[in-house]
């Protein structure tokens, strides 16, 4: 099971970032769920791993990822940061950048026997 982050934060003239997009829960089947329930979302990523950490930037359409816990990435035009690593996913902007697109990704950890 798959949880996933497909979001666009842009941000408003006052600096705060509103979202757009979705947050989906893709099955085993392939079966995806719309998930809004901020509640419900924290409580399946309580349950997963991070395994994809990725921006993009929509001033420069970047795509950069964040692999380990101290990879702290920049954009080439320098407006977006992404850190954190798969250990948790911190991002941030510029204070005239246009924005992010989100692309994070969460898995249930493998089960060993
Ligand atoms: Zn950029």
């Amino acid at each position: 099971m798959k949880l996933i982050y497909d979001l666009k934060a842009t941000q408003t003239i006052s600096g705060t970032f509103v979202y757009t997009g979705n947050c989906y829960l893709l099955d085993d089947q392939y079966n995806i769920t719309i998930i809004t329930n901020m509640d419900q979302i924290e409580e399946l990523k309580a349950e997963m791993e991070l395994t994809h950490n990725r921006i993009e930037c929509l001033d420069c359409k970047n795509k950069i990822f964040s692999n380990t816990t101290h990879d702290l990435k920049h954009c080439s035009c320098g407006n977006c940061w992404v850190d954190g690593g798969l250990s948790y996913s911190r991002w941030g902007t510029k204070e005239r950048s246009s924005g992010v697109l989100l692309k994070l990704i969460y898995s249930t950890p493998l089960k060993e026997d």
